[in-house]
C-alpha cells in the first residue's frame, strides 16, 4: 500500500550560490496522529525513494502532488509542487514556518 503524507506546512532556507531559496523541511498531517511530523527534505527523499507519495491539500479539497528535482543551482534535489499541479495549490501558499525562529533547533547558518 502506498503511504500518502499531507503536507500542511514548510520551512524555506537561502542557499548559496545565488541564494535561492528553497524549502529544506515541511511538516505532514496524519488526521489519526496528535502531532504534526516534521521532515527534513532529506527524509522527504528518501520516503519518496520508499514509494511514498506527498501532497499538499487546496481549500476545496484537491491535492496538489509534490515532486522532487534536480536544482540547476546548486545540483541538490529539492521538492516543489508538481508542475501540473501548481494551479491546483502550490507549497509555497501553505503557512511558512521560519526555522530561525525555532528555538529548538539552533540555527547553523553560513
Ligand atoms: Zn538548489
Amino acid at each position: 500500500m502506498t503511504t500518502t503524507n499531507r503536507i500542511v506546512s514548510i520551512e524555506t532556507q537561502r542557499l548559496r550560490p545565488t541564494s535561492h531559496e528553497v524549502i529544506f523541511a515541511v511538516s505532514t498531517r496524519d488526521d489519526a496522529a496528535a502531532d504534526d511530523q516534521r521532515w527534513t527534505v532529506r527524509t522527504v527523499l528518501q520516503a519518496m525513494d520508499r514509494a511514498e507519495r506527498f501532497y499538499s491539500q487546496a481549500p476545496n479539497g484537491r491535492r496538489a502532488r509534490v515532486q522532487r528535482y534536480a536544482c540547476g543551482d546548486c545540483h541538490q534535489e529539492h521538492i516543489r509542487t508538481h508542475i501540473s499541479d501548481v494551479a491546483i495549490h502550490n507549497l509555497t501558499n501553505l503557512p511558512h514556518i521560519d526555522g530561525s525562529h525555532v528555538a529548538v533547533a539552533p540555527a547553523a547558518k553560513r
